[in-house]
């Protein structure tokens, strides 16, 4: 191991609380802060769109780490502080005006919501990334009949799921063609929307917001098309934007997030950056770099950056099957692999009618990626064959194998 006293941690979430266990976990004895900038124990944010949404859920019970292995951590936490800069000469962070110095740092400040930002002036307006966001949703939920969610991405769909278990009228409002579009392509895209609408929900796709009537309290939306809906609640789920202000005059390479090597590191010895903020290549993705929002990764990244921190000497890359997952009533669904580069998209079984789906995609002769809805044994079998980078012909043949 090298010879790092003090490692600093920025971002206390899933990634930097990781980060910190697999740094002792590694054998780290030295000095370790975690500062974030939310006031609350660090806690997982999958939950918040989910089960914080359907039932009275503590959110007590999303709490990554309980006070005593916060202890057992030996860490100095810096909680409800922002880290507004970074100077790499000096090795320091500014958290309240002070600088604290480091060896190793580890950026793990994720990513924010975005947001409407031509209606940013409305107060009513809700997006959802923190535990307080959560809580004010869910409280909106409880008072009000009708709900407009902007955006079919998982989180929107997942709030939609929600809102309808709660007996809402829920509209989505979606300027693409299908939900999920961007992520899993227009032909799972369309079996996702009869989903949608199986569950009630009113799906208004290729339209976007025009107007927004109301203040603290939204009363009616109208979309470009014309058509206008009343709207007690409105939240808007259209992405997120990486946490790398703080960073500007770092130096660090900045480009929609932090822009790592594959072992993440930052460019600068001892730096490394990690989780939704970190813009990386992956070698399952054959080097691609892409920045990835999903909890898996964040969970690898930090795992994987903090052995390569410590010995950058045995540094390894980072070497994954993407994978994320959502829950929305009582349906599963999982992603793995590539589904945003394919040349086409099979189903290999089932039906979104029987709410049991899986659907394979090529690119060229190699099976890239797979999506499957509650079929959790067979989606295990097609991830291990992307693991292994079977080709389409072996992702065929598995599908015979298992209708028979
Ligand atoms: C509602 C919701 C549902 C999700 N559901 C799923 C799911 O079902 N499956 C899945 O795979 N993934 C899901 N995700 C994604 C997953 O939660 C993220 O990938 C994961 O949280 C990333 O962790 P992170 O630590 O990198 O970043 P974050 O969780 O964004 O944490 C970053 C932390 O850094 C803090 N911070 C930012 N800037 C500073 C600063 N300058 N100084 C100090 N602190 C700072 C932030 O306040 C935050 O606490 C979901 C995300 C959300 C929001």
């Amino acid at each position: 191991m090298n010879n790092l006293k003090k490692i600093v941690v920025v971002g206390a979430s899933l990634a930097g609380v990781r980060a910190c266990q697999n740094l002792r976990r590694e054998g780290f004895e030295g000095q370790l802060t975690l500062v974030g900038e939310e006031k609350h124990l660090p806690y997982d944010r999958p939950p918040l769109s989910k089960t914080m949404l359907t039932s009275d859920q503590d959110p007590l019970e999303l709490t990554l780490v309980s006070n005593s292995d916060l202890s057992d951590l030996q860490l100095e936490l810096v909680l409800g502080e922002h880290a507004t800069a970074l100077d790499t000469e000096r090795r320091e962070v500014t958290v309240g005006g002070e600088g604290i110095s480091y060896d190793g740092l580890v950026i793990a400040t994720g990513a924010r919501a975005r947001k409407l930002s031509k209606f940013d002036h409305i107060e009513g307006i809700h997006t959802l990334r923190t535990v307080d966001d959560a809580l004010a949703i869910r409280s909106g939920l409880e008072s009000s009949s009708t709900i407009v969610i902007v955006g079919a991405g998982f989180i929107g769909s997942e709030v939609a799921a929600a809102a309808k278990q709660r007996d809402c009228q829920v509209t989505i409002v979606e300027a693409n063609a299908a939900p999920l579009v961007r992520g899993l392509g227009i032909e799972v895209g369309n079996a996702y929307a009869n989903i949608h609408r199986s569950n009630g929900i009113d799906l208004r796709l290729g339209v976007g917001i025009k107007d927004i009537n109301g203040g603290a309290d939204i009363e009616e939306v109208t979309l470009t098309d014309g058509s206008s809906m009343p709207a007690e609640l409105l939240v808007v789920g259209i992405g997120a934007v990486p946490n790398t202000e703080w960073l500007a005059t770092s130096g660090l390479s900045l480009d929609d997030g932090v822009v790592c090597d594959e072992t993440l590191n930052a460019g600068i010895p001892g730096v490394y950056a990690v989780g939704d903020v970190a813009k990386a290549p992956n070698r399952w993705l054959g080097g691609r770099v892409r920045r990835t929002e999903h909890w898996t990764t964040a969970t690898e990244h930090a795992a994987l950056a903090a052995k390569n921190l410590l010995t950058p000497e045995d540094s390894e890359p980072y070497n994954s099957v993407p994978f994320i997952w959502s829950d929305q009533n009582e349906d599963r669904i999982q992603v793995a692999g590539d589904t945003t580069d394919f040349d086409e998209v099979q189903i290999f079984g089932g039906s979104t009618e029987d709410q049991d789906l899986i659907a394979g995609y090529r690119h060229g002769n190699s099976l890239v990626g797979v999506m499957a809805l509650n079929n959790m044994r067979t989606f295990v079998k097609y991830r291990r064959l992307l693991a292994s980078h079977g080709s389409w012909q072996d992702a065929l043949d598995l599908s015979q194998e298992l209708q028979s």
